[in-house]
């Protein structure tokens, strides 16, 4: 059940559930080429300048920098931006092949898609898959057209055909009533009109916060996680990534890995991590809503809930075939 108003944080029907309002999980969909990577890019720019506590100190350039630098493109699977005091966790999801169900898995973890679509060659078939899954899964979608600089953009006809494609991928009413964005991911420029961009990519964090609803939790609940991919790293071993349900989760702590009902085991988080821009980096506690990615349960695997010790009970299964609700 979706709150009527993201912004606000609401109890949801039942009573331990509520929205937290200072998070968006999103994932981006883009066919290649349509400019992804460098909108991200200016949207990691700009958030240092729309952030609000100053704090944080400037980095020396990471790894993925210099990569960048070098001109290679790559768009980490995770990534996060703060944009005023919303933090907005971006998951990038494959273009048009399905790995095992990792399209399921992602948007399992988000609230809402951000589409990005050329302004001048409109969405692509590649495209399609993705979202056609995401309108499945309920979630809410901002129709981002990007490249609106091109000299032969047109506008009406991208936005036109994506409604198209929304109705012919049998989009809910809600869905199909998307707010549909214009930018320049180069320039670094949004407007909600094609001949009135703001100067900077406001108005796209400002929509991605207004129509994406924040993630439901169960803030004072039983610490439950569904374990939705797994990276793997030489020191570290196996890093079971995931969307906290609820409870929370600290360095240290003894949990649950339950893999059925009537199957689990128990292990110790040795190292926690959030996303920060396209890092991992290494926190002390994870409260619920958050995405996070923890060390310690050697032989995790995708689909099991890490859970609390004494009362930790999964987490129902990613459904991969039918359409699916993704919260019971
Ligand atoms: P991705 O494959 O979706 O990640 O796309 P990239 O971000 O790598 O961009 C693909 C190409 O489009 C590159 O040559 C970019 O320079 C170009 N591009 C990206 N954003 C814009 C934009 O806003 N306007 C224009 N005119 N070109 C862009």
């Amino acid at each position: 059940s979706q709150a009527t108003d993201p912004t606000t944080p609401d109890i949801a029907e039942k009573s331990q559930l509520m929205r937290r309002s200072d998070v968006r999980n999103i994932a981006i969909v883009a066919h290649v080429d349509h400019g992804k990577t460098t909108l991200v890019d200016s949207m990691l720019k700009q958030a240092k300048v729309f952030r609000d506590n100053q704090f944080v100190q400037e980095r020396i350039m990471d790894s993925n920098d210099l990569e960048r630098e070098r001109g290679i493109t790559i768009l980490s699977k995770n990534t996060s931006i703060t944009y005023k005091d919303t933090k907005v966790n971006i998951i990038d999801t494959p273009g048009h092949s399905d790995f095992g169900g990792e399209v399921e898995r992602i948007l399992n973890m988000v609230e809402g898609v951000l589409l990005v679509v050329d302004s001048v060659e409109g969405p692509m078939p590649q495209t399609r898959f993705v979202l056609k899954k995401a309108l499945e899964f309920g979630h809410a979608v901002v129709v981002v057209v990007n490249k609106i600089d091109r000299p032969s953009a047109r506008p009406d006809y991208v936005v036109n055909s994506t409604f198209e494609l929304f109705i012919e991928l049998n989009a809910s009413d809600e869905q199909c009533d998307f707010q549909a964005i214009y930018a320049s991911g180069i320039k670094g420029k949004a407007g909600l009109s094609p001949d009135n961009l703001a100067e900077d990519l406001g108005p796209l964090f400002e929509s991605i916060i207004r129509c994406i609803p924040g993630p439901c939790i169960d803030r004072d609940g039983a610490l439950q996680m569904l374990v939705t991919n797994i990276e793997y790293d030489e020191h570290k071993g196996r890093i079971a990534i995931g969307r906290l349900h609820a409870g929370f989760l600290r360095r240290g702590l003894d949990v649950r890995v339950c893999t059925s009902e009537d199957s689990c085991r128990y292990a110790r988080i040795t190292e926690l991590f959030v996303y920060e821009k396209f890092n991992r980096v290494p926190t002390d506690r994870v409260e619920a809503g958050d995405i996070c990615a923890v060390c310690g349960i050697d032989d995790v695997q995708i689909g099991e809930t890490i859970a609390d010790k004494i009362s930790g009970r999964p987490l129902p299964a990613i459904k991969v075939e039918e359409p699916t609700v993704k919260m019971a």
